[in-house]
């Protein structure tokens, strides 16, 4: 098969990683790839933007299945039109997408069929929504409808946070005014995050993961796409997995069918674990930029034929192979980041990290210039490994983090620090 992959990143990264392993696929590219992804796949200069270009690149080179990594694309209908023209895609066509674009239309659905997920209220303005943010206190959650990169939410500690995260979603303090957002109550409990992959008739289990959101260690400093990831997560018994597949994945699935906008694609459900059970903080239609590095890494099974399964409706009689190992990946960033970083940094000692036991590395934001490779965006590289523990793991990843020259780049020291502790 002649496989396109869609994205830049270190998700891309990893799954053209686990696809150029799989004797089905004979071409493999990716648009736009980087300097990591060059190494396992042919790297296409296409705006993602462009769906009539990726149409054209396809016809011209024989693709028989692309997979979309970000969520961009897929709410911009990418896969709808791919199809459209004949080519086959994997994820979510842009109805389903909106289960990750918009946050209003995914509480609904949540209420509409019994799937836990904190109370929630509707606004378009913001008179009504200080109203209702002082009718239930603090801490209270205020979400701006439509994709914003992770920075549409804030909790509010105080009902006075609330309003002025309020004012400043609406006035444009984002980018541009929300149209709508969304109020809904704190959840207590540990964060886990569930991947499933779903035919738009059935899901079957992917694996559990856990990720380090904040810059710093100890989990301080302000927000980032992820500093950081580890397979499984602890909370994430058997039993919390089959929960979450029975009160969350399926319901799911089921409802997006009846509305006539079948769910394909991965089903990336963020969870909050309290303690009557799996409530759902939000849905993502993709799998996560660093979790789908770790969860590669664990999977035994070829990919190629589980995300054709998916696109073709016949998961019900498939079936996934997983490592017991645990993975964990450390994100190594460039200095600055989430805020202003410098690009072009030169980057050494790659290949010696790269011989570590279990390591496996994924470029996140590089590109080569001559033989060398130089940083080329915020989160740069994806240090990974697997082991028998969590524990392992992390020695592992560190012990290759500490052989790559970049005097340019941090990471954060403590990832899977919630696994450590608990003799994982
Ligand atoms: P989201 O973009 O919806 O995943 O939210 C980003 C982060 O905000 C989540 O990973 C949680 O840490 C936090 N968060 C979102 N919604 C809630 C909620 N209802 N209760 C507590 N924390 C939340």
């Amino acid at each position: 098969m002649n496989i396109l992959i869609l994205g830049s990143g270190g998700r891309e990264h990893a799954l053209a990683w686990k696809m150029a392993a799989s004797p089905l696929s004979e071409r493999l590219y990716c648009a736009p790839g980087n300097a990591g992804i060059a190494q396992e796949a042919e790297c296409v200069a296409l705006d993602l933007a462009d769906h009539q270009a990726a149409i054209a690149f396809c016809k011209t080179n024989r693709i028989d299945l692309v997979v979309v990594g970000p969520e961009v694309p897929l709410c911009a209908g990418i896969v709808d039109d791919l199809e459209a023209a004949g080519v086959k895609a994997f994820g979510p066509g842009k109805w389903a997408a909106r289960l990750e674009g918009s946050k209003g239309f995914a509480k609904d659905l949540c209420k509409a069929n019994k799937i836990p997920t904190a109370a929630y209220e509707r606004f378009k303005g913001a008179g009504a929504a200080k109203d209702y943010a002082r009718k239930k206190g603090a801490p209270i959650v205020v979400k701006a409808d439509g994709l914003a990169a992770g920075k549409g939410v804030v909790v509010a500690e105080t009902v006075a946070e609330a309003e002025a995260a309020i004012d400043m979603m609406f006035t444009g303090g984002l980018g541009k005014p929300a149209w709508e957002i969304v109020i809904e109550d704190c959840l207590v409990g540990e964060e886990a995050s569930f991947f499933a992959l779903c035919d738009g008739e059935t899901a079957i289990p992917l694996a559990s993961a856990q990720d380090h959101k904040r810059v710093f260690d100890g989990d301080k400093g302000s927000n980032t796409g992820g500093m950081g990831a580890y397979s499984p997560a602890p909370i994430m018994t058997p039993e919390m997995n089959a929960r979450v597949m029975n009160e969350i994945v399926m319901p799911t699935v089921r409802a997006m069918k009846a509305l006539g906008a079948p769910y394909k694609g991965v089903l990336f459900a963020g969870l909050m674990i309290a303690k009557d059970g799996p409530q759902l903080i939000e849905y993502n239609v993709r799998f996560g930029d660093p979790e789908c590095q770790v969860l590669m890494l664990r999977l035994m099974s070829d990919l190629v034929p589980a995300l054709l399964a998916a696109r073709d409706g016949q998961l019900k009689n498939f079936d996934l192979r997983w490592y017991d190992d645990a993975a964990l990946t450390v994100v190594m960033a460039a200095k600055g980041y989430p805020g202003n970083y410098q690009r072009g940094t030169l980057i050494e000692g790659l290949e010696e990290a790269a011989k570590v036991e279990g390591v496996e590395i994924f470029h996140a934001g590089t590109k080569a210039d001559g033989g060398r490779i130089l940083a080329n965006g915020g989160r740069v590289l994806n240090v990974c490994a697997r082991g028998k523990s969590v524990r392992e793991a992390q020695q592992r990843a560190y012990t290759a983090v500490d052989k790559i020259k970049w005097p340019d780049g941090f990471c954060r020291r403590d990832i899977g620090w919630r696994a450590v502790e608990r003799g994982k």
